[in-house]
């Protein structure tokens, strides 16, 4: 497939940059980077260390270094030793210097992100500065944390791929892609959703270190609270792949209305 050229020329491969959380060794990473290079030209660029679970963290105090690491396969691959916020910035600031590139995928995440785990997901942030950056782009994780059957998520992942580089996507919007752990022909179909509400609830565990002294490691479990059928976790669980297009915009539009009733201007006497 070609991108469209706006001298009418036949189109040039496609120019795509892989990235994720999981850091550069994984190998959903790999499963995604050679799946995509089936219809372009495959630049990698990720965290050096698993990074799950940061948000859109980047790192502004301490130097960030490339890294070119070897992958079979795929020529151009490098790590960051940073977050996957800045693997994305100094892929296009640095490594792809003939411009940015036609799209950005950031994963296959082990483990799925879905409702409110969207807000701490390093993987979709890496999507989302993408976005920031006017790169069409999708995050795609895999619905497991044993046994991943990455050749589903690969296959998907190169479908949507090509989707969006054939229409692109409306600006400011990026796309969170979920698939269901299951073989190819027991994948039902896929559903656009919407992000649910469901949440971890946290546990602190407290333990105690040699000398005596309390630390604390942050746990707990993720509880399905929101069933409807409308959105990302649901749609999973039936094994449908979900597709939820996520907004740069957190604007809380359906409440504007009702806060310019508030008396704003009121002092206090
Ligand atoms: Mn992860």
């Amino acid at each position: 497939m070609g991108v469209p050229d706006p001298a009418g020329r036949p189109g040039r491969a496609p120019r795509i940059l892989v990235t994720n959380d999981d850091g550069v060794e994984s190998p959903g990473l790999h499963a995604l980077a050679r799946a995509l290079a089936e219809l372009g030209e495959v630049t990698v660029c990720a965290p050096e260390a698993e990074q799950s679970a940061v948000g859109h963290s980047i790192t502004t105090r301490v130097p960030l270094r490339l890294k070119r690491v070897a992958l079979e396969g795929i020529d151009r691959t490098y790590c960051v030793n940073g977050t996957p916020a800045d693997s994305v910035k100094l892929a296009i600031g640095r490594l792809l210097t003939d411009g940015p590139p036609d799209l950005v995928v950031s994963g296959i995440n082990l483990g799925p992100n879905t409702a409110t785990n969207v807000i701490y997901s390093g993987t979709v942030s890496a999507a989302t500065e993408a976005c920031i950056m006017g790169v069409p782009s999708f995050a795609i994780s895999l619905a497991t944390f044993v046994d991943p059957l990455w050749s589903t998520a690969a296959a998907v992942a190169e479908r949507v791929a090509g989707a969006v580089l054939e229409r692109g996507l409306p600006p400011r919007v990026l796309l969170n892609v979920n698939v269901p752990n299951r073989p190819p022909d027991r994948v039902r179909g896929v559903r656009l959703t919407r992000q649910g509400d469901s949440s971890f609830v946290d546990a602190l565990e407290e333990r105690r270190d040699p000398r005596g002294e309390p630390y604390y490691w942050l746990a707990g479990e993720y509880r399905m609270t929101d069933t409807d059928p409308t959105t990302d976790a649901l749609a999973l669980q039936e094994g449908w792949v979900s597709v939820t297009p996520l907004s740069l915009d957190l604007t809380a539009h359906h409440v504007l209305a009702e806060f310019s009733r508030w008396d704003w201007d009121a002092r206090h006497p």
